[in-house]
C-alpha cells in the first residue's frame, strides 16, 4: 500500500467478535473473544463487539444479555460499545447497490421453485449445488417489471482466491467453484455475506480472527471486499474446540455457555486461562496472568489442528488459581454458593467467618460449589445431621473419648488453633492414642463429616461455645442411645 492511501491498516490494529445472538455464550465464542482481546492489546489496537442480529426470527434478548454477561464476567470488554448489526440494514442494502451500479452485482429474477428445480437436476446428475448464473448476462427487460429480484455478486470466474492465513497457512480455491451468491434477498435483507464485509469494513477491521468454520465464507467475502475496492483485512481461523475424544464439541463434553461454568463454581481467571492455552502455547507455560497473555499472544502461536477439551485440565487449573485468589474475594464470590446450599443469605457476621475460614478451605476445593460444601459446617445448626461415615466414626467407644476432649477443651487457655491442640494431644497421649484416633470422633461430632479441613482450624473458626456445644450434642446421643 502507498504511504498516500489511508487503509484501516495504517489506523492501527482493530479485532471484533461477531457473535450471533442465537444462544448462549459458549466456550468456543469465549475464545474468538479473548485472542481478539489479547491481540488488538498487544499491539495497542481496539478489540470491538458486534451483535450479529440481523436473523431476528432467532435472535433472543436472552441470548444477547448472556453474551454481554459472560463477557463481562470474563473481562473480555470492548473496547466500544457494543454494535447492533440490525440496525444497518439500509447500510447494507447501499452497498449491494453501489455493487449492482458498478456492474459487479446483478438482479436475479429466478423464483425459489426455478432454483429448486435447479438444485434437483444437480442432486440428480450428481453435481455440486451451484446457482448457475442464469441472470448474470441476461438484460431484463419489460417481462421483469415489478417482479421479486435478488441481488447477486457477479463474481470473478477465472483463476483462483488465496487467503495468507495468518493460522491456516495459505489456502486457495478455484474461483469456478464460488457461485453468484445473494446480496440482498427479495424482501431488501441483506446476507449474512454481505452484513459482514460491509460492518467489519465500516469499524475499520483490521484482523479477523474467528473459527476455523468460516474459513470458506472468507472466500466468498473477498469477492465482495474485490469488488468494492476495499483494503482486505488480515485473516486468522482458529481451529474447532473437539471433546476430550476428539469428536465434535456436545453438550456432554462441556461445550456448556460460560454462565454454566460460573454456575459450576470455576474462577473466571481460570476459565481464562484455560481457554488461552487451548489451542494456543507458549512453551511450557502454564499460567498467565491477563498482561503476561497480552505480552506473550501471537496469532502465530495458535496450532492448526483443533484442540481438545480437557475437563479434569480446567479443574486442575481451577483449584490453582483458588488457591491463588485473595481471601476476601474469594469469599465474596463463595458466598452466594453457600448462601445456596444452605437455602438462605449470610448474616455479615457469617460473612466474616467465611472470610476468615478462607485459608482451611482453600487448599483442597476444585470449585466454589466444592468449597462452599466444605463450608457448611462453619453454617450448620445444632445437632447437626451426621453423615454415613461420621456416624460411624461416633460408634462404640466414641463417647468418652469425646468425653475426654469435652473436658480437656473446656478448660484449655484460650481459644487458638496452638491451644485446642495441645488440649486434644493431651486426651490422645492420657489414652495411649494416636492423635488421629482422637481428631476423628471430634470432627464427626463439630462438622458431621469424616473429612474437613484441619481439625484445629474447625475448632478455631466454630469458636469455643458452638464446638463445646456441639461435642456436647454428641456425648448426650450416647447417654440417649
Ligand atoms: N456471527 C458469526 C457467528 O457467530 C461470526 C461471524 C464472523 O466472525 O465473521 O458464527
Amino acid at each position: 500500500m502507498s504511504a498516500s492511501v489511508a487503509g484501516p491498516n495504517d489506523l492501527g490494529v482493530v479485532t471484533r467478535f461477531a457473535p450471533s445472538p442465537t444462544g448462549f455464550l459458549h466456550i468456543g465464542g469465549a475464545r474468538t473473544a479473548l485472542f481478539n482481546l489479547l491481540f488488538a492489546r498487544a499491539r495497542g489496537g481496539k478489540f470491538l463487539l458486534r451483535i450479529e442480529d440481523t436473523d431476528k426470527a432467532r435472535s433472543t434478548q436472552a441470548a444477547i444479555d448472556a453474551i454481554l454477561d459472560g463477557m463481562n464476567w470474563l473481562d473480555l470488554r470492548p473496547d466500544e460499545e457494543p454494535l447492533f448489526q440490525s440496525t444497518r440494514v439500509a447500510r447494507h442494502a447501499e452497498v449491494a447497490n453501489a455493487l449492482l451500479d458498478a456492474g459487479h452485482a446483478y438482479r436475479c429474477y429466478a423464483t425459489a421453485e426455478e432454483l429448486e428445480a435447479l438444485r434437483a437436476e444437480q442432486r440428480a446428475s450428481k453435481q455440486p449445488l451451484r446457482y448457475d448464473g442464469r441472470w448474470r448476462d441476461r438484460a431484463c427487460g419489460e417481462a421483469e417489471d415489478g417482479k421479486p429480484f435478488t441481488i447477486r455478486l457477479k463474481a470473478t470466474r477465472e483463476g483462483e482466491t488465496v487467503i495468507e492465513d495468518r493460522v491456516q497457512g495459505r489456502v486457495a480455491v478455484q474461483n469456478s467453484e464460488l457461485d453468484d451468491m445473494i446480496l440482498l434477498r427479495s424482501d431488501g435483507t441483506p446476507t449474512y455475506m454481505l452484513a459482514v464485509v460491509v460492518d467489519d469494513h465500516d469499524m475499520d477491521v483490521t484482523h479477523v480472527v474467528r473459527g476455523d468454520d468460516h474459513l470458506s465464507n472468507t472466500f466468498r467475502q473477498l469477492g465482495i471486499i474485490r469488488a468494492m475496492g476495499w483494503p482486505e483485512p488480515i485473516y486468522a481461523h482458529v481451529p474447532m474446540i473437539h471433546g476430550a475424544d476428539g469428536g465434535k464439541l456436545s453438550k456432554r463434553h462441556g461445550a456448556l455457555g460460560v454462565d454454566a461454568y460460573r454456575d459450576m463454581g470455576f474462577l473466571p481467571e481460570a476459565l481464562e486461562n484455560y481457554l488461552l492455552r487451548l489451542g494456543w502455547g507458549h512453551g511450557d507455560v502454564e499460567t498467565l496472568t491477563r498482561d503476561e497473555a497480552v505480552a506473550l499472544f501471537s496469532l502465530e502461536g495458535v496450532g492448526r489442528s483443533p484442540s481438545r477439551f480437557d475437563l479434569k485440565k480446567l479443574e486442575s487449573l481451577n483449584g490453582h488459581y483458588i488457591r491463588a485468589a485473595d481471601d476476601a474475594r474469594l469469599a465474596a464470590l463463595l458466598r452466594p454458593f453457600v448462601e445456596r446450599r444452605i437455602g438462605r443469605a449470610l448474616s455479615e457476621g457469617e460473612a466474616a467467618l467465611l472470610g476468615r475460614a478462607m485459608p482451611s478451605l482453600k487448599p483442597r476445593a476444585k470449585d466454589l460449589v466444592e468449597m462452599a460444601d466444605s463450608a457448611l459446617f462453619l453454617f450448620a445448626e445444632r445437632p447437626l445431621p451426621l453423615d454415613e461415615a461420621a456416624a460411624g466414626l461416633l460408634g462404640d467407644g466414641a463417647a468418652g473419648l469425646l468425653g475426654a476432649a469435652h473436658r480437656a477443651l473446656a478448660a484449655a487457655g484460650g481459644w487458638t488453633a496452638a491451644s485446642t491442640e495441645a488440649a486434644v494431644r493431651s486426651v490422645a497421649e492420657e489414652q495411649g492414642l494416636k492423635l488421629g484416633k482422637v481428631a476423628q470422633p471430634l470432627r464427626a461430632a463439630l462438622t458431621g463429616r469424616a473429612t474437613s479441613p484441619g481439625i484445629f482450624d474447625v475448632l478455631e473458626l466454630i469458636g469455643r461455645d458452638e464446638a463445646l456445644a456441639r461435642i456436647a450434642d454428641r456425648l448426650e446421643d450416647g447417654r440417649n442411645g
